[in-house]
């Protein structure tokens, strides 16, 4: 249950690191020996926390609190607040503390540290952090001092860390996509919503995004799927708007790689991979064979679904129409891509309705809006896996 956080003196805290995930880790270390808790050892005396400074070297961060006596201590990581708090026990604020509580740290890895007076004996140390990786805490003597040193976060560390996304508006330039009887152009609201969806990403998640293009250029899909491959992405989502012969039909759905589920299906990847001259035809019989793809195909449908229960929720709650579900159809750009890899269709533009709502910027931004909360779902259920 309750665990034995104060760490003795001289005792070595050291965290490899921590899942970006958990909310709170505590790292009480060493269990000082029982005789130290003993009613009968002499009272310790209380130590002032005097100062606090910090220096920066290519590897590391250190912070140093300087104390006039050795103190137990805890530290404790809160990774949804970027906090690393210590907590000194037996330990009182010293005058220059009292009256300058923060400290400012130079560098990449913190911005401050406060110190505050926790009631009698306890003072907390509260460091905020930008990024950090592994943090190692020490006691160390003559002159009594609490070292924290300070590590950036390894690159390499999260394999499944979702860093780069990128976003594939489809079509553009000589090829405008489908079009409606009026003139609308899916090249241009699937850019338009697209853009919406980077600077979502941006903001809210800080997370790298790539668009394919972010003009009215015609890019291949082969080009798109290197862009994607190239700059390592970790997820792919390919924005268009559908199409069909009967103008009645309409809808939202949301694709990912596999053998077409349905006929439409089929004849919706053929029309997405027009643009790309023989690849269509073989690439139902390539898919069938492929099984390396499992652990992308796996993320990819989970992706898909995230979505899909996104759009149903941010969407089509506002502008009513058919949830036509998570599909699987042979696309171009999905079946090349080596990330997890969705392709939504975010209504028809052949449908009068709702070539009406794609023409409004309201629509377009809550399209866009409903892809982000699909993407940042799937994001954070990915971080809780691992
Ligand atoms: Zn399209």
């Amino acid at each position: 249950m309750k665990r034995l956080l104060l760490v003795l003196i001289f005792s070595l805290a050291f965290s490899l690191g921590s899942p970006p995930c958990a909310s709170a880790e505590a790292f009480p270390l060493k269990k000082p020996p029982p005789t130290l808790f003993a009613r009968t050892s002499k009272v310790k005396p209380v130590s002032v926390v005097k100062k606090i400074r910090s220096s920066n070297s290519s590897e590391r961060t250190r912070v140093v609190i300087d104390l006039s006596h050795p103190v137990f201590y805890q530290v404790k990581r809160i990774s949804k607040v970027k906090k690393l708090v210590l907590q000194l026990s037996q330990a009182s604020l010293g005058e220059s503390l009292s009256q300058r509580p923060s400290h400012t740290v130079k560098g990449k890895l913190v911005k401050k540290i406060e110190a505050k007076q926790n009631g009698k004996g306890q003072v907390e140390l509260s460091l905020t952090y930008k990024h950090l990786g592994a943090h190692k805490a020490m006691l160390l003597k003559k002159p009594n001092r609490l070292v924290l040193d300070l590590y950036p976060p390894v690159a390499a560390a999260n394999p499944f860390e979702i860093q780069t996304i990128v976003i594939d508006p489809g079509h553009g330039g000589k090829d405008p996509g489908a079009t409606s009887r009026k003139g609308l152009k899916e090249k241009d609201i699937v850019l338009d919503i697209s853009r919406r969806l980077k600077e979502l990403v941006e903001k809210r998640l800080k997370k790298k995004v790539i668009l394919t293009r972010n003009s009215d250029v015609f890019i291949s899909l082969k080009k798109r799927t290197q862009i994607a491959n190239e700059n390592h992405a970790d997820l792919f989502i390919s924005v268009h708007v559908n199409s069909a012969a009967s103008r009645r039909l309409k809808g939202i759905e949301v694709y990912l790689l596999g053998r077409a589920s349905s006929k439409r299906a089929l004849a919706t990847a053929r029309r997405e991979n027009a643009a790309s001259h023989k690849a269509a035809s073989n690439l139902q019989k390539m898919i069938l064979n492929d099984l390396e793809r499992e652990f992308t195909q796996n993320a990819s449908l989970e992706l898909a679904h995230f979505t899909n229960n996104a759009i149903k929720k941010t969407l089509i709650s506002k502008y009513p129409t058919p949830a036509l579900g998570v599909k699987k159809a042979p696309f171009y750009v999905l079946s090349h891509t080596e990330m997890p890899a969705i392709l939504a269709e975010l209504s028809f533009i052949s449908n009068h309705s709702e070539e009406k709502r794609l023409r409004s910027k309201n629509y377009r931004q809550q399209a866009a809006e409903a892809l982000f909360k699909g993407l940042a779902a799937y994001i954070q259920s990915s971080m809780i896996g691992n």
